[in-house]
This record gives structure tokens, sequence and C-alpha cells, in this order.
């Protein structure tokens, strides 16, 4: 009996489509540097661990400069802990719907922050991560986005932020639909 052949995301690939997506929002990350000297970072965390549901982006109003981070290896921990696929051109796709939905979540806290948000009003807003209006309206943008440009791309992100996996069985289904 053949062993099943589960593809993984790297790092070094998500690094890749991470660049794409910041030429995608290149105007848009362009006006917001207009209100602020703006410095793009991604930063990559060197310890190689498996850890789901931890942070997988954030993003800083710091020494005037706005900052995001990914953190690519916990990225893609989640990403291979979640969703047993064998199909890599599927993978690539789900990975790079996931980083564009990170990167739309982070870059309205960007925003946030230029309209006045600090660390004290986002701590002072709630105590818990899920019920904090920051970010509620964080994935709330993302989302629109996502959902103006593909309805399917919506779908499938919605699917998987509500704790949807990915396998063999429903793996083909998905990549036929998002195409
Ligand atoms: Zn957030």
């Amino acid at each position: 009996m053949a062993a099943i052949l589960y593809q993984k995301v790297e790092v070094s690939g998500l690094e890749q489509q991470v660049v794409l997506l910041k030429q995608k929002y290149l105007q848009y990350f362009e006006e917001i540097a207009q209100v602020y000297p703006l410095k793009w970072n991604i930063e990559k965390d060197d310890t190689n661990y498996l850890k789901p549901n931890t942070t997988m982006a954030s993003s800083k109003l710091e020494n005037d400069e706005l900052k995001i981070w990914f953190f690519l290896h916990h990225i893609e921990a989640e990403l291979n802990y979640k969703h047993s696929i064998t199909n890599y051109t599927f993978f690539e796709k789900v990975s790079l719907i996931y980083l564009e939905f990170i990167l739309l979540h982070e870059l309205k806290h960007l925003q946030q922050f230029c309209d006045g948000l600090t660390t004290e009003k986002y701590k002072a807003a709630s105590n818990k991560y899920e019920d904090n209006p920051y970010e509620k309206e964080a994935n709330e943008f993302a989302l629109e986005l996502i959902k103006a440009d593909s309805e399917d791309n919506y779908e499938l992100l919605q699917y998987m932020i509500n704790g949807g996996k990915f396998n063999i069985y429903n793996q083909n289904e998905w990549n036929e639909k998002i195409n």
C-alpha cells in the first residue's frame, strides 16, 4: 500500500507570497505612509515549534514608524498542523488567501493607529482578544475586501477562520471552487 504524501507549506514559500501581497497593496500602503513614515518589516521567528492558535502577525506604531511583523513560522505551523492536504497547488492557494487576510487585518490596525489608537486605548477596550472591538473591526475590514475581490475566496476564508479543516476528502472540491 502506498503511503499518503501530505504536502507542507514552508516559511520560504510564505515569505514569497507576502512579497506578492505587499505589491498588491502597495498603493494602499503608500496612502497610509503619507500620514506616517512607514517601514515594512517581515519578522522571522527562529523557534520552529508547532504551536497553533498563537500570534500570526502584529503591528505597532513605534518611534514614528508603523510596522507589521509576520510570524511566518507560526503561520507555517498553523497551516501544516490544521490541514492534511496532498494537493500542493491547493495548499498554496490556501496559504495565499490566509496571508492576505492576515495582511489586511494588520493594515486595518495600522489605520486605527493613524486614527489615534494607542496600546492603552486598545487594552481598555476589552480584556479578551476575541471581544476586542478593534480586532472585530480589523477582521470585518479584511473579510470585506476579500469578498469584494472574490466571493469564493471569502467563503474559503470563512470556513478556515471558523475552524474548518482541509483534507484529502474536501481538498479537490474546494480547489475547483476557488479556481
Ligand atoms: Zn489584530
